[in-house]
């Protein structure tokens, strides 16, 4: 980030600050389209950040979206889509959520069990509108034999491959829900080039399994993504220059007509369409010496920023911030330690800070997905950072996102808001 200074922009709109540029959006995009097969469409996974700018920009550009909550189907809407850009997506999706998101005017839905198939006809009917759901399919990844890999992991999400094709039947499928293809998601933030293309290829195989044991003629194959980016720490964004040819070539022994849209193939990202483009901002608020180490500490920790590596999935944070011009001569190791009251509030360690002073801005790079929605935002009721837009050097754009009470008062009618189903299972 070069102009407007982080310095300039910290002292208009205060610290901790994020930063994102929507040039930056763009040309993500654009890298990530030329890197993909063509004809092909871009869904924008909204989890990765949800501001309706962002979305906006990525909605002008070419993206549809995919959302799997009702506060990103807000933001979808508040970025201009309307019901009918967006694919409702998530595991879990009992049927007062169905019925919102059918009310919010989506009208495609990737199924995650046959449950929830049955669900979606209830929300059809009551609603008398006619939906389309893409069935999504646990394949297992790319390891083991061809064909169905009966030995994938478990998981939360989807049909296992080895289900549908014994248990499929068109009379699962509800009146007034037309199933209209397949939704794979093998792989998130592949850690190269040929991980990706091995995860696409098994994904790839899974749906000509399924198509055919399931005598299904799909007007979509949504193959997920899997698309890298660096996080909190300096790096770029990786380049796919082989994805294009193979995943063609793939698709052409496959699916002969995706090259005249029949079937649509679609792709979806988050991270690495938003990662780059943002920033966190953040002051040292006190460097302390303590029984040999040296802790900064500063204004943003975990939640602001990856509050779910808590979780254990995630590896412990090791945010690095960009390289500053400091003081020369003695280079700190520092650890760097967020302003919650607890000692897991940390956002890396034997980070080498030049200059490490108090007053001094850092910028962590690379944060623009999964950065501050991932984070514990209500932990500790501090003030959630502004988010400045930049556009460019031009700042577009600076609010603050909030929690607060509103009243809720008890439900009279409406839909199940337990979610279950009245049918068995
Ligand atoms: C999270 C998610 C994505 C986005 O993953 P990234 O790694 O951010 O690209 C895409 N599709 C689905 C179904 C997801 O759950």
């Amino acid at each position: 980030m070069v102009e407007p200074s982080a310095e300039a922009l910290v002292a208009a709109y205060g610290s901790p600050l994020y930063v994102y540029d929507l040039a930056r959006v763009e040309a993500a995009y654009r890298d990530l389209r030329a890197a993909l097969p063509a004809p092909s469409s871009l869904l924008y996974s909204m989890k990765a950040n949800p501001h309706p700018l962002i979305a906006a920009r990525l909605r002008q550009a070419g993206c549809r979206l995919e959302v799997s909550s009702p506060g990103e189907l807000s933001a979808a809407s508040r970025a201009g889509a309307d019901g009918h850009d967006v694919l409702y997506t998530g595991p879990a999706k009992g049927l007062a959520e169905l019925d919102r998101a059918v009310a919010g005017g989506v009208r495609s839905f990737s199924v995650e069990s046959f449950a929830e198939l049955r669900r979606l006809g209830q929300v059809a009917a009551r609603r008398g509108v006619d939906l389309t759901a893409l069935l999504r399919v646990n394949g297992g990844g790319a390891v083991g034999a061809p064909g169905l890999r009966m030995t994938g992991t478990a998981t939360q999400f989807g049909i296992d491959a080895e289900t549908l094709a014994a248990e499929w039947s068109p009379d699962l499928v509800p009146d007034r829900v037309r199933v209209t293809g397949l939704h794979l998601f093998p792989v998130t933030n592949a850690r190269d080039e040929d991980q990706l293309l091995d995860e696409l290829a098994a994904a790839v195989d899974t749906a000509v399994e399924i198509v055919r044991a399931c005598r299904l003629d799909p007007e979509v194959l949504d193959l997920g993504g899997g698309f890298g980016a660096p996080y909190a720490a300096p790096g770029s964004r990786p380049a796919y220059p082989r994805l294009r040819a193979e995943a063609a070539k793939r698709l052409d022994e496959a699916f002969p007509g995706w090259r005249t849209g029949s079937p649509e193939v679609t792709f979806e990202s988050g991270r690495y369409l938003v990662a780059e483009c943002g920033t966190l901002l953040t002051t040292v608020v006190d460097v302390k010496r303590t029984r040999g180490r040296t802790y900064a500490l500063l204004d943003a920790g975990i939640s602001v920023l990856g509050g779910m590596t808590g979780l254990g999935r995630l590896l412990p944070m090791r945010a690095a911030p960009v390289a500053r011009p400091g003081s020369p001569g003695d280079v700190p190791v520092v650890d760097l330690a967020g302003p919650s009251c607890t000692p897991l509030d940390v956002l890396g360690r034997n980070v080498p800070l030049p200059g490490a002073r108090p007053g001094m801005v850092l910028a962590i790079p690379n944060v623009g997905a999964y950065g501050l929605s991932a984070s514990l935002i209500g932990f500790l009721s501090r003030p959630m950072p502004a988010e400045v837009l930049l556009d460019g050097e031009q700042v577009v754009a600076c609010s603050r996102p909030e929690i607060h009470h509103v009243p809720v008062t008890p439900a009279r009618s409406g839909p199940d808001s337990r979610g279950h189903d009245s049918a068995t299972g």
